[in-house]
């Protein structure tokens, strides 16, 4: 089962891109904390399908200049078939995994990836003690820096 919630536009989870966004739904993590638990259960959402998700994006790509998944790595075959055509799309693309590391098949395909589960006490990207880290994977560049320089001007 490979289910996602409607797709959203969203403008800071990856820096310097607006995204086009896909959660999908059946993380096997369980996170404490989880501000997402609504989508647990695998059943939630409806199936991305190939069709489906070209369709999202041929209506997306002149506004869009990255292709976002939340979760998904638990179907590695299904994500995989969607990173693949949105980089043949000419979009970058972000993975945010709670796992510290995924499969090279799948980073192969990723232009950036989010690591580390949540954990309340070290908090998200904005935090500079958190276990999560942002990768840009071309050159192992860690970005988490944008994540708290954006979070200290949203408060300044
Ligand atoms: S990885 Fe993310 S969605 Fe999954 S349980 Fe942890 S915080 Fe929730």
């Amino acid at each position: 089962m490979f289910n996602s919630f409607e797709p959203q536009v969203l403008f800071q989870e990856v820096p310097d891109h607006i995204s086009l966004c896909f959660t999908i739904t059946g993380c096997p993590l369980r996170c404490k904390g989880c501000h997402s638990k609504d989508t647990w259960p695998s059943t939630a959402g409806t199936h991305l399908s190939d069709e489906r998700f070209n369709r999202y994006l041929t209506q997306y790509s002149q506004y869009v200049s990255c292709v976002l998944f939340f979760g998904g790595e638990w179907c590695l075959e299904a994500l995989c078939s969607k990173l693949k055509k949105a980089r043949e799309s000419g979009m970058s693309t972000c993975l945010y995994t709670g796992l510290n590391d995924v499969p090279d098949t799948l980073k192969s395909l990723l232009t950036y990836i989010k690591t580390g589960p949540y954990i309340r006490t070290l908090g998200g990207l904005e935090n500079p003690n958190t276990n999560q880290r942002f990768i840009e994977l071309a050159n192992e560049q860690v970005l988490n820096i944008k994540f708290q320089e954006s979070s200290l001007n949203a408060t300044t």
